[in-house]
């Protein structure tokens, strides 16, 4: 069917109205969805900033099914792309993956698909697509549109940085520039300004939908010591109703919360990078289903996740920062359900940050290591000469770090990587002083990291709207004054109803440190002492009635709240 070109903007809406309905069985598209699934349409690039849960796939989805070519997705995640990819063979779209977890059988047919046109959606990895001679070979056949889901992984200056990212802008160019269609939920201002410059995306074309999730209530619980902290992680877990995601940064952590929790009785699954693919991909099948209730994991699990009914995510340690902190909370209440955020903070976890600071990132060191070492090329580089692995057992340095290094080398034109993965030097290219200027991003990377982490240890320790001040780092302002439901929000409220319920002049003012204010009927944790119910509370003094029958005062900073609705201790009920 020839159709007239340019397409008006209400035939446009028709046609996106209609497939919405026949193929993907929905009644109507979110305001931005419409916005950016719009603009797609009228072949303009763009970078689309939505919340999780926001419903970004529908973005790519529904305009690969009207768009003439072909739309090809670039995916960090193999695990979510078999999912994404049956879910559109369901809707009738013959989508293919390729990746290194399928097996040759399919691997063959989507090569087929791919070769003959047949395919609407191609769904891939970057390694994928940086193959040399890969995104040549796609393009014998229209792309109409090059998708990077979680594009923020394409900026070495967001959390969840992949060196493989950086090859796209390249790819996109042997695809014969399509337009191109970026998704996030997180970038900050820099972030996205990285992700256009390498994505040939101009900053007016920038579709930022809003951050703030109303759902979801934030909350942070200051701990004294791991015992407490454990404790206090167990009884949350115990407390709450529905499915929850625990996070810790540690595989060691997340390991041993796990036992705890499994000898607590919990239906729980541990997911984190060291273990094998296959008892991951277990871990990730029963938590998805329902079968485990609550999944204890490091950040290795949840990007792009789509569970909808994820009612808590409680952070067992700090995470790296106020991204990561959105990204990993946003994981909860997808479906639009309240869902509760629960960061616990010890003061020493920010050790456990600075720690993988210090390993992120090469050093001059390791850079020139690196390079003295492709510049000698001695007889333990091989017959062929040196690969990333032979220069790992070489330098005895991360391998993460030399791989950081050799791609900034590569983009900088220093080095060359064909297609065995052989590195070399290119001749006249580096001086120390070249080398030095390279590196120079990565000590700013450093600072910038630190003061990452700041930022999330005052988050911990604010006694402002947690939510506004999330939306002034995510945004650049918050938008809102204040959310009215994050445990700051409530605190504060419950104080002002406090002082009006009983005005005294005489009353000393309540002291200017954060103090937890409590009513009668609030249960609460002391330390030493465990949970009890209050009776009395002022500003001064909390009385509380434990489970032993015993009846103690305390000044309100050894009161903590106890979250563990409606499992009063024993004696209490
Ligand atoms: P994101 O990638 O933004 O985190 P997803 O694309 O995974 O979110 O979508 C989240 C959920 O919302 C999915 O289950 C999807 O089916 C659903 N969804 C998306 N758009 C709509 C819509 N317009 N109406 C109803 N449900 C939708
Ligand atoms: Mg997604």
């Amino acid at each position: 069917m020839a159709r007239r070109r340019p397409e008006s903007a209400a035939a446009r809406q028709r046609r996106i109205d209609a497939a919405l309905r026949d193929v993907f069985h929905l009644t109507r598209l979110r305001p931005g969805q419409r916005l950016v699934i719009e603009r797609v349409m009228a072949g303009r690039s763009t970078l689309a900033i939505m919340p999780t849960g926001a419903g970004k796939s529908l973005c790519y989805q529904l305009p690969a099914v009207l768009l003439p070519g072909r739309t090809v997705v670039v995916s960090p995640l193999i695990a979510l792309m078999k999912d994404q990819c049956e879910r559109l063979r369901q809707w009738g779209v013959q989508a293919v993956q390729i990746n290194s977890g399928i097996d040759s059988d399919e691997a063959n047919a989507a090569l087929a698909a791919l070769e003959d046109g047949s395919a609407r959606v191609v769904m891939l990895t970057p390694e994928k697509l940086a193959e040399p001679g890969f995104a040549q070979s796609l393009a014998r056949h229209a792309t109409s549109l090059l998708v990077v889901d979680e594009a923020h992984c394409i900026s070495q200056w967001g959390h969840d940085f992949r060196p493989a990212f950086l090859d796209i802008g390249a790819a996109a160019r042997a695809l014969g520039r399509p337009p191109v269609l970026a998704l996030t939920a997180t970038a900050t201002d820099e972030v996205a300004q990285d992700i256009g410059q390498q994505l040939g995306i101009a900053s007016g074309d920038i579709v930022h939908t809003g951050s703030y999730r109303p759902n979801l209530a934030l909350e942070v619980e200051l701990l004294a010591t791991e015992e407490d902290k454990l404790a206090r992680a167990l009884q949350l877990v115990a407390a709450r109703d529905g499915s929850g995601l625990v996070y810790t940064a540690t595989v060691k952590a997340a390991q041993a919360l796990y036992e705890a929790l499994l000898a607590a009785d919990e239906k729980v699954g541990l997911y984190h990078g060291k273990l094998p693919a296959a008892a991951r991909r277990e871990a990730q099948d029963a938590f998805m289903s329902g079968a485990h209730r609550v999944m204890v994991a490091t950040n290795a699990f949840g990007l792009g996740i789509d569970k909808p009914d994820i009612r808590f995510v409680l952070h067992y340690q700090l995470p790296s920062g106020l991204e990561a902190y959105y990204q990993e909370a946003g994981r909860a209440g997808r479906d639009g359900q309240a869902a509760l955020c629960t960061l616990l903070f010890l003061r020493s976890d920010k050790a456990v940050q600075q720690f993988f600071m210090a390993g992120r990132y090469p050093t001059d060191e390791d850079a020139v290591a690196l390079y003295e070492a492709l510049r000698d090329r001695p007889s333990d580089a091989g017959a062929g000469g040196w690969t990333l692995p032979l220069l790992q057992a070489r330098l005895g340095r991360p391998r993460a770090k030399l791989q950081v290094a050799l791609g900034l080398m590569r983009r900088r034109g220093i080095v060359q990587v064909d297609s065995q993965g052989l590195v070399t030097l290119r001749q006249g290219r580096m001086d120390a002083a070249t080398l030095r200027q390279l590196m120079a991003a990565y000590r700013d990377k450093r600072e910038q990291d630190r003061e990452t982490l700041e930022r999330m240890v005052f988050y911990a320790q604010t006694g402002q709207c947690r939510w506004r001040l999330l939306l002034e780092h995510l945004e650049g302002e918050a938008g809102i004054e204040s959310c009215g439901h994050c445990d700051n929000c409530v605190r504060r409220r419950a104080l002002q109803q406090q002082q009006s319920d009983a005005p005294d002049e005489n009353a000393p003012h309540p002291p200017a440190t954060r103090q937890p204010i409590f009513a009668p009927g609030d249960l609460v944790q002391v330390r030493r002492y465990g949970r009890g119910e209050v009776r009395e509370a002022t500003t001064l003094e909390i009385t509380v009635a434990f489970a032993d029958g015993t009846v103690r005062s305390f000044q309100p900073e050894f009161v903590a709240r106890s979250r563990a609705r409606g499992s009063r201790p024993a004696a209490i009920a």
